[in-house]
């Protein structure tokens, strides 16, 4: 079982979820004509209402950013940063609020995934804060002075989805602020009520414009995409939707970060110490149940320890339960919305229509008021079938056998994702010498998870491009201006 986390469930929650929330334009918060419903997806019932931003708010809130840039832009780095770094605070004081919204909205397990993805949110805006681009200096000769400098885009829209809402947020607003833009950010329809709390949170601290939250339907997200005073998307989610992006952002030239799905490969070999890493893979597969860009969603385990492997793991997984987020002893929540449990029921009905071998689990049992899926294990299906082609997005893992290393190779890079993997062996080299003929932006060795501010993420193939983290990630929020001087 995972380990808990203290939570205190403020009574403020209350208060928050019968607080109307606002969109964030000019620094004021501002209601919207329309609103939409936002459910719990471990009960079904409406939690709370969120506005509907108009085409016209949307319009205001990049205007807005756009006058705010002049100012932020030109202010000092140390003075962007204290602001920001104000932030972090503001939201440590909010985070058991911003917590139990998440679980509320979201699903994820309060106690465990909600509180970790919201303090590791708010470390990442403080050490983001104090991070800076260096003026590199490319020649410096008797006659002649080259430096590079890096300069801000100006508006940043940023798109995100529903599966790690805070985490994915601020993982976008710090980086671009530190660098000089503004924002308007449109959340997923589906998790709006966190981005709207933390924007109104930063509302307080910002000067005006500098950072927008306009929620609504998809279509606001194209309004941004075409806009000719956005010079940046900022977009994660769904390979499918990155391009319709990328297409529409073409009108300008916009610059584009696109982090999108995976399908992303465990690999263990016959050397490794498979008992003592079947909780790790576990979590590594099946956290926020599945519903994970990173997530494990295939498992090639060598022939000859595959079949006690596949016990074990079972035995490792059955007890986990799944349930309300809100509850102490859920493990795994619900489905975050009805769209994604649909697409779950069918590749569910694909699997057992097909004859695989289910080692767990296996049914979805529709009659549960919420959106719950049982932690489903498939026993080697073949390489072919949807379950080991498509991203699930949800708590069914193929554990798949493999005899031959290169046809093992062939048959994980033959995707068109290429977001992350790992291997397991107890062999360093051999490990090292795979781990570099795996097409993907994010190889672990012996380790999964792992991320770091000063390390780069992103995807190959149609899992993304550009990153986010690190100094190229800072860079991607940058133009790049080379000045010249002759002595
Ligand atoms: P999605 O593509 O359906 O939606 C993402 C966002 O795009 C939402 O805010 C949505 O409103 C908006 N949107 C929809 N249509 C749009 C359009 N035409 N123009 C502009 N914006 C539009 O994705 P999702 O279902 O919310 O998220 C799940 C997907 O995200 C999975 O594929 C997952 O792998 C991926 N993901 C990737 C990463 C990563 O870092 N690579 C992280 C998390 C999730």
């Amino acid at each position: 079982m995972s380990a808990q986390i203290e939570v205190v469930i403020s009574k403020d929650i209350h208060r928050v979820l019968h607080h109307q929330f606002c969109l964030v334009i000019d620094g004021e918060l501002r209601e919207a004509e329309q609103t939409f419903e936002v459910f719990n997806p471990a009960t079904n019932e409406v939690i709370a209402h969120a506005p509907s931003g108009s085409s016209a708010q949307m319009e205001e809130a990049i205007a807005s950013a756009k006058r705010a840039f002049v100012g932020w832009s030109a202010m000092q780095h140390e003075k962007r940063s204290a602001l920001i770094l104000e932030y972090a605070d503001a939201l440590e004081a909010r985070k058991h609020d911003l917590a139990a919204l998440l679980t509320l909205e979201q699903g994820k397990p309060l106690h465990t995934m909600a509180i970790s993805e919201v303090e590791a949110a708010i470390f990442w805006v403080r050490e983001v804060a104090i991070r800076f681009i260096p003026i590199e200096i490319i020649e410096d000769t008797e006659e002649h002075l080259v430096e590079l400098h890096h300069t801000p885009l100006g508006v940043v829209g940023a798109i995100t989805p529903w599966n790690f809402p805070v985490l994915l947020g601020l993982w976008k607003i710090a980086p671009c602020l530190i660098t000089g833009n503004t924002m308007v950010m449109k959340p997923s329809p589906y998790t709006p009520l966190t981005t709207l709390l933390f924007g109104a949170i930063a509302a307080d601290i910002f000067p005006a414009g500098v950072l927008n939250i306009v929620s609504g339907d998809n279509e606001l997200g194209q309004q941004m995409t075409e806009h000719p005073d956005i010079s940046k998307i900022s977009f994660t989610g769904s390979t499918a939707t990155g391009k319709k992006v990328m297409q529409s952002g073409a009108s300008n030239l916009k610059r584009m970060t696109l982090e999108l799905g995976g399908n992303d490969p465990a690999i263990v070999l016959s050397d490794a110490n498979w008992r003592d890493i079947i909780p790790t893979l576990f979590w590594a597969a099946f956290g926020n149940s599945g519903q994970w860009c990173i997530a494990v969603k295939r498992l090639y385990v060598h022939s000859t320890i595959h079949t006690e492997f596949v016990q074990e793991f079972v035995n490792f997984a059955k007890d986990m339960k799944v349930g309300d987020g809100m509850s102490s002893e859920t493990d795994l929540g619900p489905i975050q919305n009805k769209m994604q449990y649909g697409k779950l029921l069918s590749l569910f009905k694909d699997t057992k229509d097909k004859g695989y071998k289910i080692a767990l689990g296996g049914e979805i049992d529709e009659s549960l008021t919420g959106n719950f899926v049982p932690v489903t294990i498939v026993d080697n299906p073949p390489e072919e079938s949807r379950i080991v082609q498509e991203e699930p997005f949800g708590p069914i893992l193929p554990i798949i056998s493999f005899d031959d290393e290169e046809d093992m190779i062939s048959r994980v890079n033959a995707t068109q994702f290429g977001l992350a993997a790992s291997v397991w062996t107890s062999d360093r080299d051999k490990g090292i010498a795979l781990a570099k003929r795996i097409e993907a932006g994010t190889v672990w060795v012996n380790e999964i998870h792992i991320h770091g501010i000063d390390i780069p993420f992103g995807g190959h193939k149609q899992s993304g491009m550009g990153v986010e983290n690190g100094h190229e990630g800072l860079c991607g929020f940058t133009n790049s201006k080379s000045y010249m001087f002759k002595k």
